[in-house]
């Protein structure tokens, strides 16, 4: 037992160094590595594929593929092969895909209250300032009629077809009052609708927490010692996402760096914006490699 306590805090220590130069590694400390390095092409090969991400070997595989291939269409020739000499490519599950997975769904669901909430926060201040109008309308014209009642002669020679006149329009005005006030209670059940689902809106937000909003975090690694290459990928949201972290990382494969360009691959965090590579991501391999 405390044997095993002892091997469980040496495995913590390890994993603590582990961390650490996983972190401290975010950029290759490749040597000046010029020519040579374009002009034979690198090889990857998959190595372990965790099965909790869900993929076959033949997906995972054409995934790497799909990134390899970008680099190589974009230069016209082969930089990346697969190749069972090649550096390792590990596909190791931790609490990152969950994170990732808990975000998008959040997301998903926030962009879900977001549809539903704008239309009316747009339409209900103008649907209620029309009906507004329709009221200020409606209590002059009562007004007007109460005047008329209050004006009215039960003795005039014309006094019967004055009474059914006023009689009639107060029918209509009283239609008119029920019309406003269905049209003021459906205005009210959106308005109550629209604040339920603010409230759930904010309510989902608060119940996920910080952790679920955070930044980015790592979801994929590639670390270079010397000839050495070892590509780790963590967490992937969609297959779109995977190939994108996929060809990201192996532009640091060629010792690319991080560029500013937000729609670049090389950008330092993924977005959706991602589809292939752009001139800023070629032009950084090209100075990378000389060519
Ligand atoms: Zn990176």
């Amino acid at each position: 037992m405390h044997r095993l306590l002892q091997l469980l805090f040496v495995g913590i220590l390890a994993y603590l160094a582990y961390s650490f130069w996983q972190k401290d590694t975010g950029l290759p400390l490749l040597p000046v590595i010029g020519k040579g390095l374009c002009s034979t092409p690198l090889g990857w090969k998959l190595g372990y594929l965790d099965p909790a991400f869900n993929l076959t070997e033949t997906e995972a595989t054409a995934a790497i593929s799909q990134a390899a291939q970008m680099w190589n269409q974009a230069f016209g020739r082969t930089l990346l092969q697969q190749d069972p000499q090649g550096f390792v490519i590990d596909f190791r599950f931790d609490a990152r895909q969950q994170q990732l997975l808990k975000q998008r769904l959040l997301s998903r669901n926030l962009n879900r209250y977001d549809q539903a909430i704008e239309p009316g926060r747009e339409n209900l201040p103008q649907q209620f300032a029309a009906l507004q109008q329709q009221i200020d309308s409606f209590n002059l014209q009562t007004a007007q009629l109460q005047q008329q009642i209050a004006a009215f002669k039960p003795d005039a020679p014309n006094a019967a077809s004055e009474r059914a006149q006023l009689e009639r329009r107060q029918r209509e005005l009283k239609q008119e009052a029920d019309w406003l006030e269905q049209q003021r209670q459906q205005l009210v059940r959106d308005q109550d609708y629209l604040n339920e689902t603010i409230k759930q809106r904010n309510a989902l937000l608060t119940e996920a927490g910080p952790a679920a909003i955070s930044g980015p975090f790592e979801v994929g690694l590639m670390k270079i010692r010397g000839q050495e290459r070892l590509m780790t990928i963590y967490a992937f949201g969609s297959q779109q996402d995977l190939v994108a972290t996929l060809a990201h990382e192996f532009g640091h494969a060629f010792g690319v760096e991080h560029t500013s360009a937000e729609d670049s691959i090389m950008y330092h965090s993924l977005s959706t914006q991602q589809a292939m590579l752009t001139a800023v991501d070629i032009a950084a391999l090209q100075s990378q490699c000389g060519f």
